[in-house]
C-alpha cells in the first residue's frame, strides 16, 4: 500500500493543503499523533500561527518526535508558518518558540509590517513553466540561506520567498487558498522518489 501524505492538523489550513493534493489524485490525510505522522511518506506544515503550532506540538509530545523525523530525511513542506516552523533559525520569535528545523535559513516572521499585511502577486517558481499566483498573508520572508539551500522563488525587488534543501521545502504564502496545485504537485513528487 502506498503511504499518503499527512498534513501536520493542530492549528492552521490543514483542511486546503488536503483539498488541494486531493484536486491533484494524490492521497492526503490529517495527522495529530506519532503514529499517524509514522503511516505517512510525507509531511505538511500548513499556514497558520507559527507560534500556535509550536505550543500545541509541544503539548501533544510530537515537537521532538516531528524534529527527529525532519532530520533523519522526512520529505517536508511548509507553507508560511510552516517554513518558520522549517527554518534553523526564527526571527522575531515569541519568547518560547523553538523550529522543527530542516532548513538551514533564517526567517523573518511578520516581515511585512502593518501597512503590508496581506497581498497576492505573480512569481517565478523554479521547476514550474508560468507564473505562479501567491497569496501572502502576514507572511515571513527568508533573511539567511545557508549554502546547501536552493533559492526556488523570489519577490520581484529580489527577497526570498521559496527554499528547499533536500526533501525539504518551504514557501512564504499560500498556494492551498488560491488553487494552485503545482507547488503541491513538486512536493508529491519529491514524496513519491523518496518512498
Ligand atoms: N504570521 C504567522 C506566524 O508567525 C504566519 C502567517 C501565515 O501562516 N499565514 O506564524
Amino acid at each position: 500500500m502506498v503511504k499518503p501524505i499527512g498534513v501536520l492538523a493542530l492549528q492552521g489550513d490543514y483542511r486546503e493543503h488536503i483539498a488541494t493534493f486531493g484536486a491533484i489524485g494524490v492521497e492526503a490525510v490529517k495527522v495529530r499523533s506519532v503514529e499517524e505522522i509514522d503511516a505517512c511518506a510525507g509531511l505538511v506544515i500548513p499556514g497558520g500561527e507559527s507560534s500556535v503550532i509550536h505550543r500545541l506540538s509541544a503539548t501533544y509530545n510530537l515537537f521532538q518526535p516531528i524534529r527527529e523525523r525532519i532530520a533523519d530525511g522526512l520529505p517536508t513542506f511548509g507553507t508560511c508558518a510552516g517554513l518558520i516552523m522549517l527554518a534553523s533559525e526564527i526571527l522575531d520569535k515569541t519568547d518560547d518558540q523553538e523550529p522543527f528545523g530542516g532548513l538551514d535559513v533564517s526567517v523573518r516572521r511578520n516581515a511585512f509590517g502593518n501597512q503590508l499585511d496581506s497581498f497576492e502577486t505573480d512569481l517565478e517558481f523554479s521547476g514550474i513553466e508560468s507564473l505562479v499566483h501567491a497569496a501572502f498573508i502576514r507572511a515571513p520572508i527568508v533573511e539567511r540561506v545557508g549554502k546547501d539551500v536552493e533559492v526556488t522563488a523570489k519577490l520581484s525587488d529580489g527577497r526570498i520567498v521559496g527554499v528547499r534543501q533536500g526533501n525539504v521545502m518551504g514557501i512564504s504564502f499560500h498556494p492551498e487558498v488560491t488553487g494552485e496545485t503545482r507547488i503541491h504537485a513538486l512536493f508529491a513528487e519529491i514524496v513519491a522518489a523518496a518512498r
